[in-house]
């Protein structure tokens, strides 16, 4: 009985060769395993358990290289420490997400084969984000805004994101409380100006002024949706994730995000961001995105072909290695990834193949 206890009381054990959480032990009790059998294989490397991470693509279409290589590490990054992963499916985005996208993406990421302590659809937790902008009206630090993009543009700087800043031209439009759900304008939040100090894990600076830099954020768009950062920081903080790996791309806009959980007083997870697989589109160098998808890659991949070619564009396996995402666990380490982003070609005979630098 007393080993019993000491095992439920922690939360992540060595399994197989990884650390798997207790969430997966659990579900492997409830197959009829023998429980003394899990209690006797894990006393002795059982430990705490070591955070929560997430994987959060916006459900716009199939899986593409890039998709892949987010979620690969993102998973990696969880199961490596024993940390739980958690897949939250980003669906507010009405125009863009259509029907069979979320599935799909489901099905691209587990024939690639990465598994998930939960999974979650944001569209779910409209009742929560509502909440938050309701305090957030209360406070008096919600305005509607009438602002056409090209007046933005013309007022504003341009913003490290490659958006504008915002001037705070209609801050005097400020919406009263329980009046927002009928207000058809977009809706901003008047932020506090503050310089912010802050670096990711790996060193990258992300400090600044997040009002001077963008100017005060728009929580709910035109269209009824609530806006991605505004979203993302509030779902973070109700996961409880405290481990945020994602693309560089995201680099610049973490500080808004950082000033939004302050506002909204919630935590700031640790951020972590990795290098991007790039296309050339003429001399311009641009995200890997849409230009192949899974479906035109599993003609020409399995998926331990295709597992092996991402991880060898970056550092983690050697070029011609097949292997599935659960291979890369044990010796999966940040410092052996290139930080360098990686021009990529696709040809239909040849497959993926860096672009010669
Ligand atoms: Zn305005």
């Amino acid at each position: 009985m007393r080993r019993a206890f000491s095992v439920i009381r922690c939360d992540a054990f060595w399994r197989k060769g990884n650390w798997a959480s207790w969430s997966t032990i659990r579900e492997l009790l409830g197959d009829g395993n023998d429980e003394n059998e899990f209690i006797a294989m894990t006393t002795e490397k059982a430990r705490p358990i070591l955070g929560r991470g997430r994987f959060a693509p916006s459900t716009t279409g199939r899986a593409h290289p890039g998709t892949l290589l987010a979620a690969l590490l993102c998973w990696l990054d969880a199961r490596r420490v024993g940390a739980e992963i958690v897949l939250r499916l980003e669906d507010l985005d009405r125009e863009r997400t259509k029907v069979g996208y979320v599935d799909q993406l489901d099905r691209d990421l587990a024939w690639f084969g990465l598994d998930w302590d939960r999974r979650v659809l944001q569209s779910d937790d409209r009742e929560r984000h509502e909440e938050a902008l309701d305090s957030l009206v209360r406070e008096g630090r919600v305005y509607a805004c009438d602002c056409s993009r090209a007046r933005v543009r013309a007022e504003g700087r341009p913003a490290p994101d490659g958006s504008y800043a915002y001037s705070g031209r209609c801050r005097d439009q400020r919406v009263r409380a329980g009046r927002w759900r009928a207000e058809p304008r977009p809706l901003r939040v008047h932020l506090d100006a503050r310089r912010r100090e802050l670096r990711d894990e790996s060193g990258k600076d992300l400090s600044g002024d997040a009002a001077e830099l963008f100017g005060d954020p728009i929580l709910r768009r035109r269209d009824g949706a609530f806006a991605y950062h505004f979203a993302s920081v509030l779902d973070d903080a109700a996961l409880g994730i405290d481990r945020v790996v994602r693309g560089r791309d995201l680099v610049p806009a973490t500080i808004l995000q950082v000033a939004l959980q302050e506002m909204l007083g919630l935590d700031t997870p640790v951020y972590r961001h990795h290098c991007l697989f790039l296309e050339r589109h003429e001399q311009k160098l641009s995200k890997l995105h849409g230009a192949v998808d899974l479906e035109t890659l599993r003609t020409r991949y399995s998926a331990e072909e295709l597992c092996g070619a991402i991880a060898s564009f970056v550092g983690l396996a050697s070029k011609g290695t097949r292997c599935r995402p659960a291979d890369l666990v044990a010796d999966f380490d940040w410092a052996r990834i290139s930080d360098l982003d990686v021009e990529l070609r696709f040809d239909a005979a040849v497959g993926l193949s860096p672009a010669k630098r």
